[in-house]
């Protein structure tokens, strides 16, 4: 046995966790990562990546190596529809392309992607940036005091323990987390509603997409209800199937009993045809449920990820929610850990985080119900929110917010957020020297001072304040000279006078926005303070 000292053990290396060590070392915050598994995902599982994680990756430098790999793997644009089987009938589409009309609210788009080909992606960039990898390990036990984490993990193979010493512990060890077990936190929601299976077979199913391009195609039919998705060239993929049988009494446990011949016949009333050879790869079972965790935080440990929601997979949900998990956790974990913010400002992760953990759980439930779930009563469900509004128009309401005005709905239309307090900083197009930038491509690292044209006082408040405080302040006039508005867009998508300023979070949501025209120190150090939780910062 040896001694491990680290900032931060996480406790799953999936994509949460994986995710998770990413951002922390892109902050430059070490952390040990522990794996039950051997290696990376094997299953593809998640693959729809949505605009705001696209986003996240852009800021750590891979979003164009998760393209070119996307590209490979994935037909993109394709739609999400439903039939009856994949021969037959078409019942309806819920988009007709994945990310028509929505390119101008992001300087990235969503792309499919599988986990099995993202994780290696974000693993390669983790540990350039200093994160240690450890798979076939697992963390066997913990303890936490007022001063930091204790844990044992074990090496599976060679049963080699060590004892790990962690100011702060991340769990993102999945569903059935045995973390949030241990810290006695409930889960709450809507239970499991099936016992599902994906099949993940090869078969030539190109005929039968006839050119069609569809990235997720729900199936419904009096057999069974479920979905399927393609991978390039059309010869391999997935079933996953949630109930079977009279869609008005189903049987929602499909996995108990399951022998390769039902998956194959499952398979071929899907596709609505018994001519194509089938080769069945690999099934792998889960829960299909809805429920979020009572607290994503005890003491010094965090839950993220599915461990603290575990959602249906209608909507592509469930995965790009852990990512921001994570993307909001590890800001802090690095701003409090440098001695930049007190520790009151990770309390803010629960409160920032679950409302719309639950929020996005419950719109993909509402999702399964509609799509998927015919017996479901839907009259208790919430209405289908708009996909971009989950997935970008979430809403934080937090003490690390200075809300100048009653916090909306959980979610918004990212076009009308109009860098609103708690909401994420839209994207416009700037000009740098030459050089097309987004507005996003500014937020990441540190705070930013974002300032209209005449803004020059808050400016110089600004630089005055992050060097009195110790807490780097990137500052950015919008206006000739410095960042260029070639389309004249940012006011509109700021609700920006020329003489206006923000305070935009490393996690490029916006912390305050001024309310006076003229800058002052005090008004920029008084923001600050309620952003870091550093009260000696106003004097
Ligand atoms: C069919 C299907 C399709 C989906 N499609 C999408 C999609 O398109 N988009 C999307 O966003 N989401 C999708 N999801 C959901 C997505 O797969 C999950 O939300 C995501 O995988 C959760 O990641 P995670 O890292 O939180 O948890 P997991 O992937 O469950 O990872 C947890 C990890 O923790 C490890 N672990 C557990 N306990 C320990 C321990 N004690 N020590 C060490 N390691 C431990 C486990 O081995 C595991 O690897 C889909 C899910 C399914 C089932």
């Amino acid at each position: 046995m040896s001694d491990v000292e680290v900032p931060v053990l996480i406790v799953g290396g999936s994509l949460v966790g994986m995710s998770t060590a990413l951002l922390l070392g892109s902050h430059g915050i070490r952390s040990l990562a522990v794996e039950h598994h051997r290696g990376t995902a094997i299953h593809p599982r998640a693959a729809q990546i949505s605009q705001r994680t696209m986003e996240i990756l852009r800021s750590v430098g891979i979003e164009e190596i998760v393209r070119r790999r996307s590209d490979e793997q994935f037909v993109q644009d394709g739609a999400i529809m439903a039939v009856e089987t994949l021969a037959g009938r078409e019942i309806g589409y819920f988009i007709a392309n994945l990310n028509e009309g929505i390119r101008d609210v992001s300087p990235t788009e969503r792309v499919f992607i599988s986990q099995s080909l993202l994780e290696p992606l974000l693993k390669t960039r983790a540990e350039e940036l200093g994160a240690e990898l450890r798979f076939a390990t697992e963390l066997i036990a913990f303890d936490q005091d007022q001063h930091g984490v204790k844990a044992l993990i074990r090496h599976r193979d060679t049963g080699h323990t060590d004892n790990v010493r962690a100011s702060y512990m991340v769990a993102a060890d999945g569903a059935h987390s045995r973390t949030r077990k241990a810290l006695g936190i409930p889960m709450e929601g809507r239970g499991v509603f099936s016992n599902s299976a994906t099949i993940y077979f090869r078969a030539d199913v190109a005929p039968l997409l006839r050119g069609r391009n569809l990235s997720v195609i729900y199936v419904t039919n009096p057999a069974l209800r479920g979905f399927f998705r393609f991978e390039k060239p059309f010869n391999r993929g997935f079933l996953a199937v949630n109930a079977v049988g009279d869609p008005a009494n189903p049987v929602t446990d499909v996995t108990t009993g399951l022998t390769e011949a039902r998956c194959l016949e499952w398979i071929r009333v899907a596709l609505g045809s018994s001519d194509i050879p089938i080769a069945i790869d690999n099934v792998m079972t889960w829960n299909a449920e809805a429920n979020s965790a009572a607290r994503y935080e005890s003491g010094r440990v965090f839950l993220a990820g599915d461990a603290a929601h575990a959602m249906p997979p209608n909507g592509g949900f469930g995965g790009n929610t852990g990512v921001q998990d994570a993307h909001n956790l590890a800001w802090k974990l690095a701003m409090v850990l440098r001695g930049e913010a007190g520790s009151e400002l990770l309390s803010t992760y629960d409160a920032e985080r679950r409302p719309v953990g639950a929020f996005t759980t419950e719109q993909a439930y509402s999702r399964y119900v509609t799509r998927t779930a015919p017996h479901l009563d839907s009259s208790g469900i919430e209405p289908v929110a708009p996909d971009l509004n989950v997935e970008l128009g979430y809403r934080y309401e937090s003490a690390a917010i200075c809300h100048d005005t009653d916090p909306g709905p959980p979610h918004d239309n990212p076009r009308e957020s109009k860098g609103c307090p708690g909401m994420r900083a839209p994207h416009v197009w700037l000009d740098r020297r030459g050089e097309r930038i987004s507005t996003l491509d500014l937020f990441g690292e540190r705070f930013v001072l974002l300032a209209g044209a005449d803004a020059t006082s808050w400016c110089e408040s600004a630089q005055v304040v992050g060097d009195h405080a110790k807490i780097p302040i990137d500052v950015h006039r919008v206006g000739p000279g410095d960042l260029d508005d070639p389309d004249g867009a940012f006011p509109g998508a700021y609700d920006f006078t020329p003489r206006d300023a923000m305070l935009v979070r490393p996690d490029g949501f916006v912390g305050w926005r001024s309310k006076t025209p003229a800058g002052s120190p005090s008004a920029i150090a008084g923001a600050l303070a309620q952003l870091t939780f550093r009260n000696a910062l106003v004097s």
